[in-house]
């Protein structure tokens, strides 16, 4: 059998219809698009497609599109460059507990400088604790980012309504979009957002380009000083294929959302519904009910995530313990803590991403395999005692 990729949340495949629309722009179209002739014309003209079909797919307009070299770049221009743009007005600023490490590193880098963060704390299907949110909010505070969709347990975050209590105090919300985007269908007016981010290598688009929406009027700092790329706020020379793939890959995505949602919920949930029958003592993390269509999340107890993800790569399957950016560390997942899971469940846990790609064999093999090898594990295992 050819090996089996249950691992979308950490990357996807490039879109074909993506592939083919960045080809010339590799070869012929090589002009630099901020170029005053014909060859940086053309490019421009890509561009501008891009960001106007880029822009009209999430109802912003298209100054309010800047690209970027990806979701991380978004997120630390959001957090840094709105905080520090609103330091006059104060230096505290909230994020969720389980951002993804963009946005928790980066909000470590304010505090080292003299800002002060909240933590939000979550409930355990991941939602965030919106009276805890109430709470926090002081008069200093300048800045409010919880996440839409998160990439460990797929939790889906109440925004709008968050949106909706921070506008009392009249507090920026930014929102990191990038699990999301490949999900739902997204318009930042409905959300009310003032910024939010998204990574085109999540949705089929390539790697090394992402989009930071910053609604009219957000005060936020320059991300990049350089040359007048992305209306002066991010010099650098345009990434024009990659922006290119990363519209084309979004327009496939929207247009094939309904279809895959349905195909690819339908194997999660069957695959949850499977392990949950067949393999005793284990947690299903996150939240039932408002989650991603791609994501399951198990902690098998007693056994390590490591060993677990180690045995599936032999068999062919490919997985995350937790997520791909913490591992590596021995820090257990501070998504996984947050939502209270005990240090020792949190290391046994394993993140399975589904793509419409993936069939229902595939499943089957990987529940099988799954299931001897948690057992083989377990009977291993000191912490276990059947
Ligand atoms: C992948 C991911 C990022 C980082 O995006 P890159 O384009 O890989 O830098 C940020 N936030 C979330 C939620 C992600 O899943």
């Amino acid at each position: 059998m050819q090996a089996i990729y249950l691992d979308h949340a950490a990357t996807t495949k490039l879109k074909p219809e993506a592939l083919s629309k960045m080809l010339p722009y590799f070869t012929e179209v090589y002009g630099n698009a901020n170029s005053q002739h014909a060859f940086g014309r053309e490019a421009m003209a890509a561009v501008d497609e891009a960001r106007d079909f880029i822009a009209s797919a999430i109802g912003a307009k298209p100054s309010e599109i800047y690209f970027t070299s990806g979701g991380t770049e978004a997120d630390n221009w959001a957090l840094k460059g709105m905080v520090r743009a609103a330091a006059k007005k104060g230096k505290h600023f909230i994020i969720s507990a389980i951002e993804h490490p963009a946005m928790i590193e980066s909000a470590k880098a304010l505090e080292k400088e003299g800002y002060e963060c909240t933590y939000l704390p979550v409930l355990s299907d991941g939602t965030v604790n919106l009276q805890a949110l109430k709470d926090s909010i002081r008069p200093d505070t300048t800045f409010i980012g919880v996440m839409l969709a998160n990439n460990e347990i797929g939790t889906i975050q109440p925004v709008a309504e968050i949106v909706n209590i921070a506008k009392e105090y009249r507090i920026p919300v930014f929102t990191d979009a990038v699990q999301a985007v490949p999900a739902m269908r997204i318009d930042v007016k409905q959300l009310g957002v003032s910024a939010m981010a998204f990574s085109s290598h999540k949705f089929g688009g390539p790697k090394g380009v992402g989009v930071l929406y910053l609604k009219t009027g957000t005060p936020i700092a320059k991300m990049m000083t350089g040359g007048h790329q992305e209306r002066t706020q991010r010099g650098g020379t345009t990434n024009v294929t990659g922006i290119v793939g990363m519209a084309e890959a979004l327009r496939i995505t929207l247009q094939e959302m309904d279809a895959n949602n349905a195909k690819i919920a339908s194997l999660r949930d069957y695959f949850v519904a499977r392990v949950k029958a067949e393999i005793p003592e284990v947690i299903y993390n996150g939240s039932e009910k408002n989650r991603v269509p791609s994501n399951a999340n198990f902690t098998f107890r007693y056994i390590e995530g490591e060993s677990i993800l180690f045995r599936l790569d032999l068999a062919g399957i490919a997985v995350s313990s937790g997520s791909a950016c913490s591992s590596g560390s021995l820090e257990p997942s501070h998504v996984l803590l947050a939502i209270g899971l005990r240090e020792g469940d949190a290391h046994g846990t394993i993140r399975f991403s589904f793509g419409a790609e993936n069939t229902k064999e595939e499943v089957d093999y990987v529940v099988d395999t799954l299931k001897q090898n948690v057992q083989m594990l377990r009977e291993m295992s000191p912490l276990y005692h059947k």
